[in-house]
């Protein structure tokens, strides 16, 4: 004990990280097969079959496509209840109720970005899997996106700058810790690309330790999240860390409450806990930031978690991250009285008001009329103004832009389609039986940020649609050639597959897959004016 001090010597020493109290989730029973209980000198054991993991993931991952929990559903009523929130957090709350209804009948996905399969295990040491754990999670997996109305989102590395998309979308990430006991506990999210893209890590010292100054750093990092992962945020702050990839990988846990139960104390062990009071003073600080659920307003995030670790005392690790308007994950467990699933709702139409709420009212933009006529009709409105957009609309995304950023720098023109048509930064899932859509909602627009410039002096993307703030380079685009940039409702995509886009035919690029270019006709498309031709940007004040 020579060098220790004192008090973290003894038995505390060797505590445990994360104390998680017990778990309240309410789970229902999949299946009683493929689970054996028996005895080895003297000790309880469980064998699993691989094919009860594999039927876990699959209706995990199935479930969760459509289903949200019923504590994110009340989270999004509140929002309606509240007389504080703005008529654009009511407008985008309604959005967000009606898709989580129409994803629930299990034919759209409620986002078209249906995520990387990611699955977080704890085996107990004393439960067997009868063969390839990793397979079974991946069998189950790749069963899911084969037979449902999800979409590929993996893309392969073929070369260093080569890429194809893995049509499965596997790989997953599968992380599997071992633990004492004889049960298999799983945490299966879905994560979207958007969502995974706000994950941050900030390599801090100890000056950040003091009151003011934290909050001074927080207040400053979370502006930096802005609106493309689709607010109403769940967000996650976790201050300290033994690693940078326990930061990060605490940030996603407590993003999805799964630590919600930690202790909300330190002590002399080192134990990680939850800061209830920082946790407020979060919350209230995202309320003035005025962004709202993406278009202004009190509801940039639901609730906010802040977990605090140790760390060594040369390094200051921060993790910021969110879970997004698309809250995926559900817990499964296995152990010998069977294979249980969390209880997801099954019924989001009970959150929808029974009476008419006081919402935005949008102005309705015929896209059928030619793109000056347009341009005139947004420019009578002001930024954050809502729109319901009918006509056509071109859908191009990151690999079109690239492709005609090429032509265009080899003096060739944008086609006919980039400059008489508003473009729609999208890429859908697939369609359901009987639809003309899939779930189709907006990707993120910066991506799309450096070919605006290019293409507006070309004459193309004068009016483009898509979610999320944009560089002030766009900005300036849009007061020089009279554009206009227009957020979409991000988290919305069965609803607009459902009822809002009414014909979808692919014109160009057929080799992309859904990164192709899509002719699509809206009726009554949700939008918000962002960027006008006059040099404003609704984010811009609150953003920086
Ligand atoms: S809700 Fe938004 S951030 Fe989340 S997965 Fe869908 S598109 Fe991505």
């Amino acid at each position: 004990m020579v060098g220790v001090p004192s008090e973290i010597s003894g038995e505390a020493a060797f505590a445990r990280l994360f104390q998680l109290g017990p778990d309240g989730t309410e789970y229902r029973l999949l299946s009683r097969g493929g689970v054996a209980a028996s005895r080895f000198r003297g000790s309880r054991l469980l064998t699993v079959s691989p094919e009860a993991v594999a039927r876990l993931a699959e209706v995990a991952f199935a479930e969760v496509s459509h289903l949200f929990r019923t504590t994110h559903l009340e989270s999004v009523r509140a929002i309606l209840d509240d007389p504080e929130a703005s008529p654009n957090d009511r407008f985008v709350a309604m959005e967000l109720l009606k898709n989580a209804v129409i994803s629930a009948a299990a034919q759209f996905p409620s986002c078209q970005d249906t995520g990387t399969a990611i699955v977080v295990g704890k085996k107990g040491d004393r439960a067997f899997v009868d063969g390839d754990l990793y397979d079974a999670l991946c069998t189950g997996i790749a069963r899911v996106w084969q037979t449902r109305n999800l979409r590929f989102s993996q893309m392969a590395p073929l070369t260093m700058y080569e890429e194809k998309n893995t049509g499965t979308n596997l790989p997953a990430q599968i992380d599997v810790e071992a633990v004492p006991g004889h049960a298999l506990d799983f945490l299966f999210i879905a994560k979207g690309g958007g969502s995974a893209n706000k994950t941050f890590l900030y390599q801090e010292t100890r000056r950040v330790l003091e009151p003011d100054r934290l909050l001074a750093f927080l207040d400053e990092k979370i502006r930096t999240l802005g609106t493309a992962a689709c607010p109403p945020y769940h967000l996650a702050i976790v201050v300290g860390g033994l690693s940078a990839e326990q930061t990060l990988k605490t940030v996603k846990l407590a993003s999805t409450r799964a630590l919600d139960t930690l202790p909300t104390t330190g002590d002399i062990t080192g134990r990680a806990f939850r800061d209830l009071a920082m946790e407020r003073k979060v919350h209230a600080l995202t309320r003035k930031l005025g962004l709202g659920a993406q278009f202004g307003g009190k509801y940039f995030c639901h609730d906010v978690r802040v977990v605090r670790l140790p760390r060594h005392g040369g390094s200051l690790p921060i993790g910021i991250g969110v879970s997004c308007s698309a809250d995926r994950q559900v817990k499964g467990r296995i152990d010998s009285n069977g294979v249980w699933l969390e209880k997801l709702e099954t019924d989001p139409a009970r959150f929808l008001p029974t009476v008419e709420l006081a919402a935005a009212t949008p102005t309705p933009i015929d896209l059928d009329r030619p793109m000056e006529e347009i341009r005139a009709a947004l420019s009578a409105l002001p930024v954050a103004a809502p729109v319901l957009l009918s006509g056509t609309m071109v859908v191009a995304r990151d690999l079109v832009h690239a492709e005609l950023a090429k032509r265009l720098a080899a003096g060739e023109p944008l086609p006919a389609y980039m400059r008489d048509h508003p473009i729609y930064y999208a890429g859908p899932a697939k369609t359901p039986e009987g639809f003309a859509s899939g779930s189709f909602g907006p990707t993120t627009a910066a991506r799309m940020d450096p070919y605006v410039p290019p293409f507006q002096a070309a004459g193309g993307s004068l009016v483009t649609i898509a979610k999320g703030n944009r560089a002030r380079p766009v900005r300036e685009a849009c007061a020089a050639h009279g554009g206009f940039y227009l957020g979409s409702i991000g988290g919305a995509a069965a609803v607009l597959g459902q009822d809002v886009i009414k014909s979808i035919e692919l014109i160009d690029y057929a080799d992309f897959g859904m990164e192709a270019v899509w002719r699509i006709r809206v009726e009554n498309f949700p939008a918000f004016i962002i960027i006008d031709d006059k040099g404003n940007d609704f984010f811009s004040t609150m953003l920086g």
